[in-house]
């Protein structure tokens, strides 16, 4: 039996050796199945080079040439730049990098180069800025040059032309033993060829048409792969024993009563999805979507009531201090009278007094708190319930997997109902979300003002100044809100500051101004808004730790400065923080976008309200892996697949794994105990994340 590739050290290789098998593990190699399943994630055409009398300016190309001189210039007075011309039989183009005098260590004249960037025309010469570039010895050319060459992701001191070569080695040596695990009746069905083939077109494809079909291949393989565990995953949850609630119809009827105002229809149905879930001993595994301000709090609440009618615990948890306490108050107020006003409540967050949280570990303990509302401090250690059956996670989308399983860990298997107000898209919510139920609410309460979005450069932004002092003046408030991100956290604070001092003395002169922002002590915060809910502050100035939840009906005007530097979602749930009332509200941009994807941000957000339309915008322009951001595991780990354009591919693979589960659900078939051993060490994450279920 030929040996398992993923059990090979790639120092083993001829050409790699100990040194640079330490860089490689850099990029997660560590065998010669890592190789190999190492993907380009871009393509360059060398097989027709483009001469350099015919490249345009203003895009993104690739030109081979010779290095015909090298030198170092002063651009600027303070600005050095190194400069080296290329040329070929038809033209010669201009390469200037700044600041980087070090580079003329490797050029020399007459060595063979190719240039990857965008080609400009400055002082009517043809030039790239700062291109990407391999010099290439004439022994590397036939890897090199000449043909579809394959760009992958680096690391310090590992080049793309020492991994085209080993990997190519690796192909030479180990293709023939690349294990398929797809079944060959499956592989038959859907006319997928050899996977050994594919992965060294992936690699080295003499075509395009090459290249897609071997991408097909590996992302079928992919999807299937990963639609096993997301089925798996749910299988495991279906034969878990949880709590079987008992939740009567005039329960539900009592409990809607409770409200100052009439639940929506699709709030109502949502309620009954959960009610049926939870009636089963089976543990709920729910994702609750709907748009910001849809509603969806009082939905989970109803869950939380029927586990402390059915003598069990609750808890909820939010990404932030601001929305627990919110959810905190209102629970409080919307039950304070009624037949659920002797419901006990709790909030945990981290940064209380020591005593505070003893006194409520104890609570929770003993079961004198029956429902607890918290931040990320409810997965401590020190949290244990008395009976725990009904969990909520607000704002998935914040939490990763681990977290939310740990959570439910401090029950015996209770019933999770997880909440976004970021909608997933449909072909996403099939892929990593297979395995969960969903309930929708796609609808707002009525009675809601119009929300309408308009955009502005900064140069215009004395008139939207103007504007927001006229809405005010007649009676609403107003948000101000700045980016603050991490990486330039002092000078956007900084940012924010100065503005706020400005507007205090000038452009709001006469009105009343608050701030907050995430540097500030939650007490003082919280005080703060306090103060603008009870419109003792007409105009909040904030950074962005107002991105979720918050709720000041009588807010309508919202100022984004620097608007092109937050993402689409985050823009739609700033959005949300207006026209929570029954007036119309308003949303200015300000914004210099100088990016096309920045632009179709922007774009997307003045033409729409509509959280799912915005959904699909931002997969579009941002691709999937940015979807979800760091957290969500499951999709990072597709690294050819898209569920998007490859939706086809995904529905076959989902059926596929659907139909071998349900013949050989513990993979146990000799042509099937491939497809574990393979998952346990290609993917292992993905192994987690049935585990985590
Ligand atoms: P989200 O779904 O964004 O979390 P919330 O649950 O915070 O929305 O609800 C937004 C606001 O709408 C809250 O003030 C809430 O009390 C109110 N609300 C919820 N349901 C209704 C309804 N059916 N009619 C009127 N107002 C409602
Ligand atoms: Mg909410």
């Amino acid at each position: 039996m030929s040996q398992d590739l993923s059990d090979i050290p790639v120092q083993f290789l001829k050409g790699v050796g100990p040194t640079k098998a330490k860089l490689l593990a850099n990029l997660g190699i560590h065998t010669i199945d890592d190789l190999l399943y190492l993907f380009p994630y871009r393509y360059e055409d060398r097989s027709q080079l483009m001469p350099i009398a015919m490249v345009k300016a203003g895009e993104k190309q690739t030109v081979a040439g010779q290095v015909f001189k090298v030198g170092k210039r002063n651009f600027y007075s303070r600005t050095r730049a190194f400069e080296i011309v290329v040329g070929d039989k038809t033209g010669r183009i201009f390469c200037v990098w700044f600041n980087q005098p070090y580079l003329d260590k490797y050029f020399k004249e007459g060595q063979e180069i190719v240039l990857y960037g965008r080609v400009e025309v400055f002082k009517n010469r043809l030039q790239m800025l700062m291109p990407d570039f391999e010099l290439i010895p004439p022994e590397d050319r036939t890897l090199n040059m000449g043909r579809i060459v394959p760009v992958y992701p680096l690391t310090r001191g590992v080049t793309q032309r020492y991994l085209r070569k080993i990997i190519d080695t690796a192909l030479r040596l180990y293709a023939g033993q690349i294990k398929d695990v797809v079944p060959w009746d499956i592989r038959r069905r859907h006319q997928l060829g050899d996977i050994a083939d594919n992965i060294e077109h992936i690699h080295f494809p003499r075509t395009e048409q090459d290249q897609q079909k071997a991408n097909g291949r590996v992302a079928f393989e992919e999807f299937f792969l990963f639609q096993i565990c997301v089925i798996l995953r749910r299988l495991s949850i279906v034969h878990k024993k949880g709590f079987a609630h008992q939740i009567e119809a005039p329960f539900i009827g009592q409990y809607k009563k409770n409200f100052p105002f009439v639940l929506t229809v699709a709030q109502c149905r949502a309620i009954e999805e959960i009610a049926v879930d939870m009636r089963k001993a089976r543990p709920m595994l729910r994702l609750l979507q709907g748009d910001v301000g849809c509603g969806k709090t009082v939905v989970a609440f109803l869950g939380c009531m029927a586990a402390v009618k059915n003598g069990a615990q609750a808890a909820i948890m939010a990404p932030t201090e601001i929305l627990a306490s919110q959810h905190y108050v209102n629970l409080k107020r919307f039950f304070a009278q009624g037949p659920f006003k002797e419901t006990r409540v709790g909030l945990l967050t981290s940064r209380m007094p020591k005593k505070h949280k003893d006194t409520l570990y104890r609570q929770l303990k003993e079961k004198e708190i029956d429902i607890i509302i918290g931040t990320h401090a409810l997965l401590q250690a020190t949290v244990d319930f008395a009976n725990l059956s009904f969990v909520v996670i607000d704002e998935q989308h914040k939490f990763g997997v681990s977290q939310r399983a740990l959570l439910s860990s401090k029950g015996s298997n209770p019933d999770v109902l997880i909440m976004t107000a970021t909608p997933i898209p449909r072909t996403l919510c099939l892929t990593l979300y297979g395995d969960l139920d969903i309930s929708i609410i796609d609808q707002l309460p009525p009675g809601r003002g119009k929300i309408s979005t308009y955009q502005f450069s900064t140069e215009k932004a004395p008139g939207v100044y103007e504007r927001v002092r006229q809405w005010v003046a007649a009676g609403t408030q107003a948000y101000i809100i700045y980016p603050l991100v991490e990486e330039s956290e002092k000078l956007d604070l900084k940012a924010a500051k100065e503005s706020f001092e400005h507007f205090v003395q000038f452009e709001f002169k006469g009105f009343r101004l608050g701030m907050v922002h995430g540097q500030m002590d939650r007490s003082d915060v919280e005080n703060i808004m306090q103060e603008f809910k009870q419109h003792d502050i007409d105009i909040l100035v904030a950074t962005t730790i107002l991105e979720v939840g918050i709720d000041v009906p009588n807010a309508n005007v919202m100022v984004i400065e620097h608007a092109e530097r937050f993402g689409l979602s985050q823009l739609h749930q700033l959005r949300g923080r207006i026209g929570r009332g029954p007036k119309d509200a308003i949303c200015l941009l300000v914004a210099d976008p100088s990016t096309e994807e920045a632009k179709a941000r922007l774009e997307a957000i003045v033409k729409t309200t509509d959280g799912f339309k915005i959904a699909e915008y931002d997969l579009q322009i941002r691709g999937p892996g940015h979807y979800f951001g760091r957290y969500q595991h499951g999709l990072n780990e597709l690294r050819v697949a898209n569920p998007v354009t490859q939706l086809d591919l995904l529905e076959k693979a989902r059926f596929e794994a659907g139909n071998l589960i349900k013949e050989d659900s513990s993979l146990q078939n000799p042509a099937h105990t491939v497809i574990k051993q393979v998952i346990k060490k290609r993917y292992p994450q993905y192994l987690d994340m049935v585990l985590a279920g």
